[in-house]
């Protein structure tokens, strides 16, 4: 995509301040004393051009953002039967619901947090230690750089995740989680605390919409078949259940998270990623879908959008 470095993103950052609904989640302090204000827009075309508003620096948690990586890792490191362990389909639900697969007592997609702790069991690592590792080590391939996680915000997380640690124990009692539950909190909970910017966000969608290979350093992390795999299931469970709205207007493969982050691939073109915390009731940030939805219409990023 030539010309997306003049890409007006400080126009699109004021247009979208105008968006003020939303509330700021409050699971954990970090969070909750987030910086309500923080608009950050960035653009990473697969030839490595980018675009970044000026808060495109500013650190925030990966949150569920991390859940296509986990599941690109987990594919990566078990040769794709990863995809035996997890269901692909959307639920329809929150990210936090307890549902399990019918008949299978496996979780239903990578992209909620019960398959987001199945998905972060299955990268390489005997332990805790080996697999915090592995992910953050296949993070920073990711996004071209070395990334750090947040002690704290990965401790709170582990807490006070009553809801991950329910999840985890029905998938011991299923037999599909094969960690212990207390370790594969640990892990994800880890994950969830990585610390990235929007620059470094949209190099990793970048890095996804160029086929696993990152657009900046050249390192191919993932194979095509695995970036293939986790786009499709983001666009059709990336933004829980306001997926079918997700991909009817903006039609840009995505995932949200609860630090009101959102990462983008469109396939071939650009990774993006945005960063606003006020979240509506889907857990999807407001400023940042409106942010999406002027992107997509702005550079014709639509999946379907050649039918009209
Ligand atoms: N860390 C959050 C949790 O597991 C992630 C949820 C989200 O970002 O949607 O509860």
């Amino acid at each position: 995509m030539t010309g997306l470095s003049s890409y007006d993103l400080a126009g699109l950052v004021e247009k979208v301040r105008e968006h003020t609904g939303g509330e700021v989640d409050r699971s954990i302090p970090a969070l909750a004393s987030a910086d309500a204000d923080l608009v950050a827009v960035a653009l990473v075309s697969v030839d490595g051009e980018v675009a970044a508003s000026d808060d495109a620096g500013v650190l925030f948690s990966l949150q569920s953002a991390v859940k296509p990586f986990l599941f690109a890792l987990a594919l990566a490191d078990s040769d794709g039967a990863a995809l035996d362990r997890v269901g692909i389909e959307p639920t329809g639900e929150a990210f936090d619901a307890i549902k399990l697969e019918s008949g299978t007592g496996r979780p239903p997609n990578p992209m909620v947090n019960a398959g987001a702790l199945l998905t972060a069991s299955l990268v390489d690592g005997d332990d805790v230690a080996e697999r915090d590792e592995r992910i953050l080590r296949g993070l920073s391939a990711f996004a071209g750089r070395s990334l750090e996680v947040d002690e704290e915000i990965a401790r709170d997380e582990h807490l006070l995740g009553d809801r991950n640690h329910a999840l985890a124990h029905l998938m011991r009692s299923e037999g599909t989680l094969t960690v212990t539950a207390d370790d594969a909190v640990a892990v994800y909970a880890r994950a969830c605390a990585t610390l990235v910017d929007a620059r470094a966000l949209a190099v990793m969608g970048a890095t996804l919409a160029h086929g696993g290979r990152n657009p900046l350093t050249g390192e191919r992390v993932v194979s095509a078949a695995v970036a293939r795999d986790v786009v499709s299931v983001m666009a059709t469970c990336g933004v829980y259940d306001g997926s079918g709205r997700w991909m009817r207007s903006v039609g840009i493969p995505a995932k949200s998270s609860v630090s009101g982050a959102l990462v983008l691939a469109a396939p071939g073109v650009l990774g993006a990623a945005t960063i606003s915390p006020p979240l509506d009731e889907r857990g999807t940030s407001v400023r940042g879908h409106a942010a999406a939805d002027i992107i997509s219409a702005d550079l014709d990023l639509h999946a379907f959008g050649g039918l009209c």
